[in-house]
């Protein structure tokens, strides 16, 4: 099994991440988000973790089947999905690749670089990003986005409407980064109508499981793990991983780095999605956050998992 690896066995895998999960679920610390009102309602004591390799193999535990909305996971995805349109170069000059330092809905942010949204993964390059989806009208950028998006996880997603109407009355500092971006020649479509793309996608129901298999797909140079279907191109993998690493987890990606050695990305609902290149990926949902909006335990539990599979890109041995 390419995901193993040099590791025992596959079912010491499975312990391990059993093992995980066992380990933080005592873990209490964060707090649930509720600027998104609806979020306030998660249960705090869900916790789910799915590992997939790019073999298609799988392990898993806790609560993997709970849906959950995908938020800022998204950014990740569509930014992918949007480099294989508009290819490397152009990405990086209209959107950006540097860690702004600053929280993922920073206005700060974009006045301080000249109108530069800076990095798909912060909510101003993610709305500049949504913008440049492939689409003659707002309503087939959506379905592009959400087919695509379906792709990774190799099954249609639905969209979660009452997450979707709770975050549109609570939306206005996203509408005034889309104008502000407009004012700044980063966006050529309606920042309004691109704003409610963004705030669709954010919203597109997930499990762990899914997150897993989205990664593992990133982790295998674009091809799908389960359905076998080339999603993207490994160049374009490459570019995704590469933002990842540097801007996935905000103003922590350096810390996050430093402990667990991953690409990665985190949402607000509690998702993290982990990349292991040529390996598999980890999807951990768990929906109590830092103050920077990252899950507590997903990031614990990618640590352990991260040290005990030997995957952190950067050592050596
Ligand atoms: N939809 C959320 C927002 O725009 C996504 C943020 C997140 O997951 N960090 O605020």
């Amino acid at each position: 099994h390419a995901f193993t690896g040099d590791l025992p066995t596959e079912s010491r895998v499975g312990e391990l991440v059993a093992e995980a999960h066992r380990r933080y679920t005592g873990l209490h610390d964060g707090q649930v988000a509720d600027y998104i009102p609806i979020l306030a309602e998660a249960d705090p004591n869900w916790f789910g973790l799915t590992l997939a390799g790019v073999d298609g193999s799988t392990h898993a535990a806790g609560d993997t089947d709970i849906a959950f909305s995908i938020q800022s996971i998204s950014k990740a995805f569509v930014f992918a999905l949007v480099c294989e349109r508009y290819g490397h170069q152009a990405v990086h000059e209209r959107v950006g690749v540097n860690n702004t330092g600053l929280p993922f809905n920073s206005v700060m942010a974009v006045e301080l670089n000249a109108g530069s949204p800076m990095n798909p993964m912060v909510n101003a390059g993610a709305i500049a990003t949504t913008g440049l989806m492939p689409g003659a009208t707002p309503a087939e950028q959506w379905e592009n986005i959400r087919t695509g998006i379906s792709r990774f996880a190799g099954r249609y997603l639905e969209l979660d409407g009452v997450v979707y109407h709770s975050e549109m009355l609570t939306n206005q500092r996203n509408k005034a980064i889309a104008r502000l971006l407009e004012r700044y020649g980063r966006l050529d479509t309606d920042p309004l109508e691109t704003v409610d793309i963004y705030t669709r996608q954010c919203a597109l129901a997930v499990t762990s499981a899914d997150l897993a298999v989205m990664g593992a797909t990133l982790a295998g140079g674009g091809v799908n793990p389960v359905t076998r279907e080339r999603v993207i191109s490994s160049e374009v993998c490459r570019d995704t991983l590469a933002v990842l690493a540097s801007c996935g987890l905000y103003e922590r990606s350096g810390e996050w780095l430093f402990e667990i050695g991953l690409p990665a990305k985190s949402g607000v609902a509690g998702g993290i999605v982990a990349i292991s290149p040529g390996k598999g990926a980890l999807g951990t949902f768990s929906p109590r956050l830092d103050p920077a909006g990252n899950s507590v335990r997903g990031q614990r539990a990618c640590a352990y998992l991260s040290r005990a599979l030997g995957l952190n890109l950067f050592a050596s041995s």
